[in-house]
């Protein structure tokens, strides 16, 4: 009796095994090349992952539409998925993702702290990750295409401090799970820290947005303006979804277009207001060349080709190569040479709301 026990567990054991080794490669009929890289299904096409972290919001749907066309363009299928701002939702459409031969997984992030393991699992599917503009951190990562975050940041105040070189600032950022949130942080303390030194400008509230939602920064604005007031000069919104919630809550107070408000993205309501006078600048990130590269980064991936960046990033485990693209500050004065000449929003959606007499020239 006891040498059956003994067989039947070393049996289930051997039978464990091999059932675990015929899940993690998904089951599918995934080749691998040379260098461990799967290299399609049994079709032969490449397939990538895409999971975007939330396509509620306006600039993400640009995104998903370029990358999806660009990889087609390359001869890769793409499987789209959307966790609506829901970490725990996208930590399991990836690991679903995995169970269906792709060759490469794309990822924008919504926490870029808890992605470690599903990282770790496509590494050991063979399968190369991309950090699609936003970094994730303490994993294994192929490689982080994005622009210039610190930069953003640094573009934001300047503006703001050019419209309003001293005064009450609040400050308004992003996501707090986002590490771009911080990145933009900091390059806008780079500009304000010594302003803030020399008394020129005091901070008056610095709250940070939940999932960048235009509804909650519109309440921290509100209550902001409520403890203060109303004597708030500037606010340096993060982006153009909590830049929309800031102006919300002046227009309630009167105070659209008398308070400097930041902004990024080039939404197209952000670039009317911009145009109207309500919006100090937006930050325009071409998003056809980030999804557009990030396609080229993906395939070559996909296909075990190595890629290099122009530096790297540490992320805390390793050093990612790290392709970095330059965004452009957009104010009323350069409109029409940046958004509208890209062709990104036509002058008639921009100029809707401005009278014909007040337009200026169609080019
Ligand atoms: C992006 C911004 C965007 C924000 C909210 C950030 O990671 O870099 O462009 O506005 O997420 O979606």
């Amino acid at each position: 009796m006891k040498k059956w026990k003994g067989f039947l567990s070393s049996f289930l054991v051997v039978f464990l095994v091999v059932m675990l080794a015929a899940c993690s490669a998904g089951g599918q009929d995934v080749s691998k090349n040379a260098s461990g890289n799967s290299t399609g299904g049994k079709s032969g096409k490449l397939k990538i992952g895409l999971s975007v972290g939330d396509l509620t919001l306006e600039r993400w749907q640009h995104d998903r539409d370029i990358f999806v066309k660009e990889a087609k363009k390359q001869g890769a299928d793409v499987l789209v998925q959307s966790a609506d701002g829901d970490a725990a939702k996208q930590l399991s459409q990836i690991q679903n993702m995995l169970s269906q031969g792709i060759n490469a997984l794309v990822i924008i992030s919504v926490n870029s702290d808890s992605l470690s393991p599903v990282v770790e699992q496509a590494k050991k599917q063979g399968i190369p990750v991309v950090a699609y503009d936003r970094l994730i951190n303490n994993a294994d990562v192929d490689a982080y295409v994005s622009f210039d975050n610190v930069k953003v940041g640094e573009m934001q105040a300047e503006a703001i401090v050019k419209q309003v070189p001293k005064g009450n600032y609040f400050l308004l950022g992003g996501s707090p799970t986002d590490n771009n949130a911080k990145l933009f942080r900091q390059g806008q303390m780079n500009v304000l820290k010594p302003l803030i030194d020399k008394g020129d400008i005091k901070v008056v509230g610095d709250q940070w947005a939940k999932n960048w939602d235009a509804n909650e920064a519109m309440k921290l604005i509100e209550n902001g303006l409520t403890a203060n007031h109303n004597k708030v000069d500037a606010i340096v919104a993060s982006n153009d979804s909590t830049a929309s919630g800031t102006i919300q809550a002046l227009a309630e107070q009167h105070l659209d277009g008398k308070v400097a408000v930041s902004g990024q993205d080039a939404d197209l309501d952000a670039v009317q207001h911009i145009v109207e006078g309500t919006q100090t600048m937006t930050v325009y990130k071409p998003i056809q060349l980030l999804a557009t590269k990030s396609a080229d980064v993906a395939v070559q991936l996909a296909k075990g080709e190595k890629v290099t960046g122009d530096s790297t990033i540490n992320n805390g485990k390793v050093d990612v190569p790290y392709i970095m693209l330059t965004p452009i500050a957009v104010t009323k004065d350069n409109v029409m040479d940046t958004i509208v000449k890209d062709g990104f929003h036509t002058y008639d959606e921009v100029y809707k709301n401005v009278p014909a007499n007040e337009r200026p020239a169609k080019k």
